[in-house]
Formats: C-alpha cells, structure tokens, sequence
C-alpha cells in the first residue's frame, strides 16, 4: 500500500496544473459573472489531452483510469468548477457508450469525443423523474430503422451546445408492450429543442437546460446494449462519474483551505495575524482533517472502480456524499475565518461555496447516496 502518488500520476497532476495556471487561473471569477461555455478553454483542454483522458487509447484517447480523472478533477477544480464540468461533463455523457457500445459504435463516436471536436451530454432527468430514474416518461418508438424521441430532459448539463446526448428512454417491447429503459446515443437534429437554459446560484461557466425531444429521431443502430439495459447502463455510468464528483468537491475544498490558511497568516487584528488565535487554528485544523479524509475516500472510491472492486458502487457513493458534504462544511468555514471578506467578491471562497452546493445534489443527491450505501451493507431485500 503507497500512498504517494506514482511517477506517472505524478506528471499528469503537473501537466494539468500547468494548463490550469496558464488558461484557468486568471479567468475562474470573469467566468462565475458572465457564465456561458468557456469554448477556449475547451479547445486547451483537447490540445493538451486533458479532455482525452477519459477515453480508451484505441479510441484517440490517453486511456485514463478513474484515478487519473480524480487527480485531474481536483486539480482544475482548485481554480474553477465550472471549467471542470468541461471534462467531467464530457466522460458523463460519453461514458454509456465506452461502456455499453459495440466497436462499431464506439469507432463512430469516441473518437470525435476524445479530440473534443464534438461534446456529450447525460440525458437522464425529467420533471417527474430525477431520484427516481424508473420513472421516466421520454419514449422512444420504433418507425423503420429509427426511434423517434418525445418527451422532456429538463437540468441537462451541455443540452445547449452538445451534439450527442446518451439518452435514457422507455422504449416498448413490441410483444408483451412492456415500457423498458433503454439507452440511445441521440445525435443533435430536428426534434431536439432547447426550451429553456437554467439560471443557477453557482457553475455559471457550465450551461444547464432543459430540452423539449419533439420527435427527435434516432437510428436503432443507436442502441446501447439491449432494450431494457439503460437502467443498469445509468447506473454502471454513474458508479464511474460519483467519483468525479467526489474530486471536484475535494479541489474546491483544498483550494478554500489553502486560501484560508495564506488569509490567516496575513491578516491582522490588534496588529498580530489572526492565524495567532486558537480559536482560528482549531477551524483550520479541522478542515485539513476533513480535507485529508476526503481525499483518502475519494482516491480510495477511484481505485476500487479500477480494478472492479464488487463493492465499487458502495465506495463511489461513500465518496460523492462524503466528499461533497465535506466541501460545504470546508468552504464554509473557510468564509468564517475569512470574516467579512469571505462574503464578499475580493476572495474566491464566496464562489466556491455556491459551486460546492451543486455537488450534494448531482449525479444523485446525497440522501440517494446514503440509500445506495445501505442497501448494499444491508443485501437483497431492501
Ligand atoms: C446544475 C445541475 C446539473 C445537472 N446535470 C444533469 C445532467 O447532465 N444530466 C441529468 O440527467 N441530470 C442532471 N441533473 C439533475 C440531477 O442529477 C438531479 O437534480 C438529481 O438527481 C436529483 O433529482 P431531482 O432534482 O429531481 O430531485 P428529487 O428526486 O425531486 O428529490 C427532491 C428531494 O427529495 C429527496 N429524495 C428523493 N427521493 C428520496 C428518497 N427515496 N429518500 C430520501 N430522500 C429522497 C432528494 O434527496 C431531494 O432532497 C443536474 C442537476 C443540476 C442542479
């Protein structure tokens, strides 16, 4: 057991620090205030290959383990969580078809996805139908060799600027007409209609929307799996993507603790740093302990999905839950030692703790999380 970080882990957390700096850094609080899709960014992402590194090398990806998109999450994530929905955006929506699609399918679509000359998005919610993904009420029926789409995504992420979308449908057994789950790989055409774009407290730099499927068509040649696999397939995308989350939590978290820590040193009260007191210190101990566990639970989740671990599923929501609760608690505190200007605009703590709110509700909220946990302590039957 070695808890460094190998050479190579190593070279990516540098090289995605680098791009960070150059690109991100100076631009994370523009971003929060005129929000919109930092397209830029996007493309120095794809130079770099940083949007590459979900995706399996035979498919113009780098081949990067989950562990490897924890380390590079984290690391965007210290500067802007909006910038690093670009990649952890691209590896949702493009994940049911590295996990689910045949080779032809994935010679259609992954490569484009890898260089990043076309974006993905994760169509799985609906009004009616967040927690509850059974459900869903978008049907897809069949008319020669396509489906056609109606129905209502709404808080999809990129439903604006995506041009593919893994879409989560019923489709109808023709014989037994029972409704099953299915997944499609639904591409941007006549049918799919933005209806409405989100206003959010925080990522303001990633676009959330809602979309109206008016008789969207989707080649059959566009299903994933079987009928009646989508539901497996959502949730095998989801054990994979938690983890993400997990690490976007936890780079907001250290960057709000490293911010608070440098204000500690600085700042003066009665003429002595406020870092002096004990009562300060004790706040920033607690969120570097706090930090620290995530990072172990968070990293520990990753590597268990790496090498199929049975309990993957359970690790995954351990860390999206505890990660991202964490993070509230971190940023929060790190605006208390910060005082008046942790509530103010001059320090970019007030921003991460509106981004960090997201996260104890995406990808499943937190209190799905704790189910998914104990179902899988508690076996069959619950
Ligand atoms: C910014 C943003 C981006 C998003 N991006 C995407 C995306 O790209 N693709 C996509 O498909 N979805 C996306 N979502 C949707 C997100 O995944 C859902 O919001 C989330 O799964 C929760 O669903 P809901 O909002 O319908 O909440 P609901 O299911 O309506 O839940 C409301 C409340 O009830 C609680 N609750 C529900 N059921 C239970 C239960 N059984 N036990 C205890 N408590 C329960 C929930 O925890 C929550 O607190 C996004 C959401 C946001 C805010």
């Amino acid at each position: 057991m070695d808890f460094e970080l190998d050479k190579d882990l190593l070279a990516l957390k540098e090289s995605v620090q680098k791009v960070v700096q150059e690109t991100v850094a100076a631009r994370a609080g523009e971003l929060d205030e005129i929000g919109g899709y930092p397209w830029d960014i996007k493309e120095a992402f794809a130079e770099n290959k940083i949007l590459a590194i979900p995706f399996p090398k035979e498919y113009g990806g780098t081949g990067g383990t989950a562990l490897q998109m924890c380390i590079a999450t984290e690391e965007v994530s210290k500067a802007s969580c909006s910038v690093a929905m670009i990649l952890t955006g691209q590896c949702l929506g493009s994940a049911a078809i590295t996990i689910a699609g045949t080779e032809e399918q994935k010679q259609r679509f992954l490569p484009d996805l890898a260089s990043g000359k076309t974006l993905a998005a994760y169509g799985l919610t609906e009004p009616d139908a967040g927690s509850d993904v059974a459900s869903l009420q978008t049907t897809a029926v069949r008319d020669g060799d396509d489906y056609v789409v109606t129905g209502t995504k709404r808080f999809i992420t990129y439903g604006d600027i995506a041009d593919v979308m893994t879409l989560f449908v019923k489709t109808v057994d023709p014989n037994t007409k029972e409704k099953k789950v299915s997944c499609l790989v639904a591409e941007k055409g006549p049918g799919w209609i933005v209806s409405k774009l989100e206003h959010k407290i925080g990522i303001k730099g990633s676009t959330t929307t809602e979309l109206f499927l008016d008789g969207l068509r989707v080649p059959v040649k566009n299903l994933l799996g079987k009928e009646g696999d989508g539901f497996k397939i959502a949730m095998q995308v989801l054990d994979k993507t938690r983890t993400t989350i997990a690490a976007q939590a936890l780079g907001m978290a250290q960057s709000a603790l490293d911010c608070a820590v440098q204000f500690a040193r600085e700042h003066l009260e009665g003429g002595k740093p406020i870092g002096r007191k004990q009562g300060i210190q004790m706040k920033l101990a607690d969120m570097e302990m706090k930090t620290q566990a995530a990072r172990c639970i968070s990293l520990f989740a990753a590597d268990r999905y790496d090498h199929h671990d049975p309990n993957q599923s359970r690790y995954s929501s351990c860390a999206k839950a505890f990660a991202t609760d964490m993070a509230m608690e971190v940023i929060g505190a790190a605006i208390q030692v910060l005082g008046e200007y942790g509530y103010t605009k001059q320090y970019p703590v007030e921003r991460m703790f509106r981004d960090a709110k997201v996260q104890q509700i995406y990808e499943g909220t937190n209190e799905i999380q704790r189910i998914v946990i104990a179902r899988s302590l508690l076996g069959k039957g619950f």
